[in-house]
């Protein structure tokens, strides 16, 4: 089934607004086994109307999202219209149901929103619980030589995705009928790149019938994603988690973060985390996984070295006879976030994000990363002098990382 994506609105072409629509449609769509041949950004204006004209007549399924508001600038409802040859009408219920949305909130209702329940004739409204701007549906009907059904959704994140879970899914469901019987997997690695998976496993993988292969690299992060049938995609899988065991940290796309979350969940065990050079990155990722709460108890930011001192009673001395950035203030920061917290496993980082604060022994990039537990502390050194945001990130990575080979290293 030809999918295609038309993405309206001006501010995605100037730049002020990231266009995300399109990246999350097609994961949404990949979990249902579908793809998404090609998505076009057009300005808000004509240029909706000859996107629509061409995208209907080469595709099964048009997804347009945008321009429905009631702004002058929202035109997709009369584009379509156009394009469809249909006039439109206004569709009572969706009349009603604005009229309540406004009551609701104690606003009059502006006679520009009324052209919100204009409706293209034969097409369906898809209800919008949270705004103004219904879906419309258009089944499919000949365009050019072929069948094409037609979705209008609204712009905003929050309406267009519950929108398309609950009124575009079922629909596309039964409309794919039996094409959707392809699977995907992603499967993530950390600890390696992306030329580690040429050299080995890709020519593993190439044997494999009936199987796309791809990959996603990412600061200290690879995804490897499997596309295929059910049989295909499974022993490919297991193909590439024997090759990188140690290595692979997800099977079913979740984040690090998400990763570490779960295993403390199981393991009914608490984290807590000491960072200077990450500013509370660390702490950020974790909790931003719904459930952190249950295993997370103190991210302590001790940036200064007074706040090294102070907050989780790293010794001074130790800071002016090794440095801040050393193995030994990070097992100490490690140890001490441990003490202070009552948790059952801390993390600690120290290091020099750059681009100012190397010396000859301690260039830009170095960083030592701690790890406590009640039994045994250790701390590991690396070298990443890629800039501050990377920095930042690929530290928390690794730091994640070992918190995580800890976890299931003590599994007994
Ligand atoms: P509209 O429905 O065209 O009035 O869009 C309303 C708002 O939705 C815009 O101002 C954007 O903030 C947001 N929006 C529209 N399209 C996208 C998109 N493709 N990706 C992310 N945000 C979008
Ligand atoms: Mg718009």
């Amino acid at each position: 089934m030809k999918i295609e994506i038309i993405n309206t609105g001006s501010e995605l072409l100037l730049g002020t607004t990231l266009n995300t629509h399109g990246a999350w449609m097609g994961t949404e769509l990949m979990g249902l086994g579908l793809r998404v041949q090609r998505q076009t950004t057009v300005p808000d204006g004509d240029a909706i109307i000859a996107a629509l004209t061409e995208a209907l007549e080469r595709s099964d399924v048009v997804i347009v999202t945008g321009g429905i508001g009631p702004t002058s600038d929202d035109i997709c409802r009369e584009a379509a219209a156009a394009v469809l040859g249909v006039d439109l009408i206004y569709d009572e219920a969706a009349l009603r149901s604005l009229e309540a949305f406004f009551a609701s909130r104690g606003r009059p209702m502006a006679e520009s929103n009324r052209k919100q329940a204009l409706n293209p004739v034969g097409a369906d409204i898809l209800p919008n619980p949270n705004g103004t701007a219904p879906g419309i549906y258009a089944p499919p009907r000949m365009s050019g030589d072929r069948l094409c059904a037609l979705f209008l959704l609204p712009g905003p994140p929050s309406e267009m995705k519950p929108m398309f879970r609950e009124e575009v899914t079922p629909r596309l469901r039964s409309l794919a009928g039996v094409e959707s019987d392809h699977t995907l997997q992603i499967l993530r690695f950390t600890g390696i790149g992306e030329s580690d998976f040429h050299e080995g496993l890709d020519v593993e993988l190439s044997t494999i019938d009936d199987l796309e292969v791809g990959y996603c690299a990412r600061p200290a992060e690879v995804d490897l994603r499997l596309i295929g049938n059910a049989e295909s995609v499974s022993k490919a899988a297991v193909m590439a988690q024997t090759a990188f065991a140690h290595q692979c940290f997800s099977t079913c796309d979740e984040s690090l973060e998400q990763v570490v979350v779960r295993i403390l969940t199981e393991q009914n065990k608490k984290l807590s985390l000491a960072e200077s050079c990450t500013g509370g990155r660390i702490a950020s990722r974790v909790t931003d996984v719904s459930g952190s709460s249950a295993v997370f108890t103190h991210g302590f930011v001790t940036y200064a070295n007074e706040a090294k001192v102070e907050m989780i009673g790293v010794d001074a001395d130790l800071i002016d006879t090794h440095g801040a950035v050393s193995e030994e203030v990070a097992l100490a920061m490690a140890e001490g976030a441990l003490k202070k917290s009552g948790a059952d496993i801390s993390a600690s980082v120290t290091g020099i994000a750059g681009p100012t604060g190397g010396t000859e022994d301690k260039p830009v990039g170095t960083v030592w990363i701690g790890i406590a537990t009640p039994t045994k502390s250790y701390a590991i050194h690396r070298c990443h002098n890629r800039g501050r945001e990377i920095f930042k990130q690929v530290v928390s990575q690794t730091a994640l990382d070992l918190i995580r080979k800890e976890l299931l290293s003590d599994q007994t």
